[in-house]
């Protein structure tokens, strides 16, 4: 008897037999120097708003653009991150460009990220501020073509963009850590601009006092 005839041909389209889930993931970059409920309250409300599973922050090692700033080590941003996410289940630290060090592009960050990832969508968060700053964007056309960019209003820049932008309408809060840097060295409160955890981390290192 010929063999050939009992075999089950092999199907010319191999079907899945489980469906590809794929995965809507949000990002947070940024010096974070320190966190701050700004950054929290943006993160949780894209989050929640547009139904994302999760949220990556991811700290830079050296902030990339031209309007360089002094920045505290690494470290130190890291345990504050990690102090201020640890109690909400959805969001995550990713430490690659800390890892990679020196300055990161996001357009080779998402690259990356992808190539680990291929099953996730990428939702880029950012405040008003770095909106209005894309076009000077390393490769800004093509990191478009791999991420959905989302807006979050902030107090004292238009929301508007050139390019494709989901707005998401968050409260919108006028902290930012160059005021917390600001406040801690005038020896002032920052109970409530900062989870406390975060205060304490500060007050106990003696964090930006010089
Ligand atoms: P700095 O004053 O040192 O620049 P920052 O408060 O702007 O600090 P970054 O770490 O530079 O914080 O910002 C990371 C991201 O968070 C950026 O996309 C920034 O636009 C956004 N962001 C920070 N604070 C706010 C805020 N209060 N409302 C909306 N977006 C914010
Ligand atoms: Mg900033």
């Amino acid at each position: 008897m010929n063999q050939q005839k009992i075999l089950t041909p092999e199907p010319k389209v191999k079907v899945a037999t489980h469906p590809l889930t794929r995965h809507a993931v949000g990002i947070v970059g940024g010096t974070f120097n320190p966190v701050h409920l700004g950054h929290l309250v943006m993160a949780d409300q894209v989050m929640c708003q547009l139904k994302l599973e999760r949220i990556l922050f991811i700290p830079d090692a050296e902030p990339p653009h031209v309007d360089h700033k002094e920045t505290i080590a690494a470290k130190d941003r890291v345990a504050m991150l990690e102090l201020a996410i640890a109690n909400h289940p959805g969001f995550e630290l990713d430490l690659l460009e800390i890892a990679r060090g020196g300055k990161s592009y996001t357009y080779d960050t998402i690259v990356e990220l992808k190539k680990r990832h291929p099953m996730n969508d990428y939702y880029l968060i950012l405040g008003a501020d770095m909106i209005n700053y894309l076009k000077k964007w390393h490769r800004i056309n093509d990191l478009a073509k791999l991420v959905t960019f989302v807006g979050v209003k902030r107090p004292g820049y238009p929301a508007q963009s050139q390019y494709p932008v989901i707005w998401v309408d968050a409260p919108e809060l006028a902290i930012s850590s160059t005021r917390i840097r600001g406040l801690v060295k005038n020896h002032c409160s920052i109970r409530y601009l900062v989870p406390a955890a975060v205060e304490k981390y500060i007050a106990e290192k003696g964090l930006y006092h010089d």
